[in-house]
């Protein structure tokens, strides 16, 4: 990297230790910036190993945090080359107007190629909004429901039972399941599913971020309408879906896609316009899908950074073959939880184990507390359990590497080895 005295040089030097190659997937050379009246080049050199841990060349730790989440760290670096003087307009993607020329081609590329990875037809709007999944727990209803109709929720975990709480301020909402009583860690068969002829749609979490659980295929709606509505922020982009299956699939895109403030929905289009009266305009779809997500100013930075992830995705092949790698991690993981004598314990059914969040305890809950604070000190970090159960978690997204699930399952092994 060339060096520059320019103070306008740390804004791209600061994250990295002097003389230390950029890391990236594939090599290739950045740009040139220009920095006053000086040049400077970022060339980036290919990581060989799968194995070198990240921190060796850069300082970033593996992070399994549950949301926000680690982001691929090729879009980390393109977000970082193109952040001073974003294609050559003089100012950066944060600073322009959302109705320029620039953001106008970043939030299309967003949607096209998010439609694309996810096969979404024209009957479906893809609408980019604010206000985290927890808004889309009022909205939902608000949008699908006549204050007076119902909707039926399976709850498999706390996220789905915070859906069904806000949505009965919204319309009658009935509990037809709940894993509650055993702890969220199963799911329903769905023949034995009491659904309500009359509900407007039925509810899902496709994945329980906090339990771990995780649909593996989906509940056919009985209602008349035949609508299947589905919160999936923590799998959203994990693995193909079929979304011709779905009324409406709504995901904040902190684990998968991008940074916190981005929300997003895809709604089938004659769904949209019957909103209750009382609907603010911002919980309104028929507003958002009216305005192609610009009734009001979105969050552009966020949405750039989503449109990023959305095209690694497209160039890593689809999600097919991202789903064969969440497989592949989360089967290590796992295997060396089942594998441990029962020194690891996953409480929630094999059959339906999260791909994305894989929670469990020790069997020594004492040690629970040594475990994440040395696996801290060997740089895997945010391994705690949800406040709300404890234990551990790992949240293993799609930008988590392979090389951070093997460098989890040898600390596992070796701590077990040396607290028996
Ligand atoms: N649903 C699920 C499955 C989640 O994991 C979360 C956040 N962890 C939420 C909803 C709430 O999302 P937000 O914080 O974006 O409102």
């Amino acid at each position: 990297m060339a060096a520059s005295s320019s103070s306008h040089a740390l804004l791209v030097q600061q994250p990295l230790r002097p003389s230390s190659p950029l890391p990236c997937k594939r090599t290739h050379l950045v740009a040139p910036l220009r920095l006053k009246t000086r040049l400077a080049t970022i060339s980036c050199t290919a990581i060989q190993s799968p194995l070198v841990s990240p921190s060796v060349a850069t300082g970033r730790i593996f992070n399994f945090a549950a949301g926000p989440a680690t982001l691929p760290e090729s879009v980390i670096l393109k977000a970082q080359a193109e952040l001073y003087n974003y294609h050559g307009s003089g100012m950066s993607i944060m600073e322009m107007s959302h109705r320029g020329k620039e953001f106008d081609a970043v939030i299309k590329k967003a949607e096209s190629d998010l439609r694309l990875l996810l096969g979404i037809s024209d009957d479906y709007a893809v609408l980019f909004l604010q206000g985290g999944a927890t808004t889309q727990f009022a909205a939902v209803p608000l949008n699908l429901c006549a204050p007076g109709d119902s909707a039926d929720f399976v709850v498999t975990g706390s996220w789905g039972d915070k859906a069904f709480k806000e949505a009965q301020k919204f319309c009658k909402a009935n509990l037809i399941w709940s894993g509650k009583s055993e702890k969220y860690t199963k799911i329903p068969a769905f023949d034995g599913l009491e659904q309500n002829p009359d509900a407007k749609f039925l509810h899902i979490c496709a994945n329980e971020t906090i339990h771990g659980v995780e649909f593996k295929n989906y509940p056919s709606p009985s209602n008349k309408n035949k609508i299947l509505v589905a919160d999936m922020s923590s799998n959203f982009c994990s693995k193909p879906v079929d979304v011709s299956k779905f009324g409406l699939i709504y995901a904040g895109a902190q684990k998968n896609v991008g940074p916190s403030g981005v929300t997003i929905v895809i709604v089938r289009k004659d769904l949209i316009g019957n909103a209750q009266p009382i609907t603010p305009v911002m919980l309104d779809y028929k507003i958002h899908a009216d305005s192609a997500s610009l009734y009001n100013t979105p969050p552009c930075f966020a949405l750039y950074i989503c449109a990023l992830v959305f095209e690694d995705l497209l160039e890593q092949g689809g999600l097919a073959g991202v789903e064969k790698k969440n497989q592949k991690k989360a089967g290590i993981l796992y295997d060396t939880i089942d594998e441990s004598n029962g020194y690891y314990v996953c409480p929630v059914e094999k059959s339906v184990r999260s791909l994305m969040n894989v929670p469990f305890t020790l069997k020594k809950s004492d040690l629970e507390k040594k475990f994440i604070e040395e696996a801290a000190k060997e740089g895997m970090v945010q391994l705690k359990g949800h406040r709300s159960v404890g234990g551990v978690r790992a949240s293993i997204y799609n930008a988590m590497p392979f090389a951070g699930v093997e460098k989890l399952v040898a600390f596992m092994k070796d701590f077990q080895a040396r607290h028996p």
